[in-house]
């Protein structure tokens, strides 16, 4: 399995904000967000490929009892599953970030689902090449829907500007299992500044609509630093 990076950190989005993790980054994704933070690991993957042995070993070199498989897109991996199982073996607690495109039978605690909306399709010189087959592929209810059936789940939406609010209500219309609590929406950005202009206005915006608010602290705590 393609390993971008191994690391002990702190959970700076979602329900385990402040966790002590150890995160696993897989490298390599079947999408292109213009966005994205991690384009060593989707745009231009990079890393080393490690057995399952040895991913759980340099885990358990750190002390954190907690786990969160991402990347890319950990979801792509066939590794995923026994490398899932195998962590939770060891009573790691397994949290698992996907965009919710692929599915897989992976144990874990927390399934969090970063659903990749119409605002994220590659923009500029990248367009022509990617953007068909990102739009293609992005969208998938039926991946969506058997993760919030099987797992613990939460689902933390990427936005822009305040029209994508509605946009997710959208999505929450068509797929009306998913429970509105587990639901939180995150500005887009890796500036404090630009979190902190969007925050202003979608803070307010979720706490009347009785959405969550995800203020993405690793940025606030770290900077848009590789290895936190
Ligand atoms: S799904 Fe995630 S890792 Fe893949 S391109 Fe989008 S933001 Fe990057």
């Amino acid at each position: 399995m393609r390993i971008a990076e191994i690391f002990q950190s702190i959970q700076g989005e979602g329900f385990l904000t402040g966790a002590e993790s150890v995160f696993v980054r897989a490298s390599g994704c079947n999408l292109r967000c213009w966005y994205c933070d991690t384009p060593y690991a989707s745009w231009s993957p990079e890393g080393e490929d490690l057995a399952v042995d040895e991913i759980v070993q340099r885990v358990e070199s750190f002390a954190a009892r907690h786990v969160v498989l991402t990347g890319g897109e950990p979801m792509l991996f066939p590794e995923a599953k026994p490398l899932s199982e195998r962590l939770r073996e060891r009573q790691l607690h397994v949290t698992i970030e996907t965009a919710g495109t692929r599915y897989q039978p992976v144990a874990c605690d927390l399934m969090s689902i970063s659903p990749k909306r119409g605002n994220s399709t590659p923009r500029g010189a990248a367009r022509a090449r990617w953007a068909d087959r990102h739009d293609r592929s992005r969208h998938a209810p039926a991946v969506i829907r058997r993760l919030v059936a099987e797992y613990d789940y939460q689902l933390k939406f990427v936005i822009e500007e305040a029209s994508d609010c509605l946009d997710v209500e959208a999505y929450l219309k068509e797929l009306p299992e998913i429970n509105r609590r587990r639901v939180m929406l995150m500005p887009q950005g890796t500036e404090p500044a630009d979190l902190a202009s969007k925050s202003a206005w979608l803070e307010p915006y979720c706490r009347a609509h009785g959405l969550g608010f995800c203020p993405r602290r690793q940025i606030e705590w770290f900077g848009a630093r590789r290895g936190t």
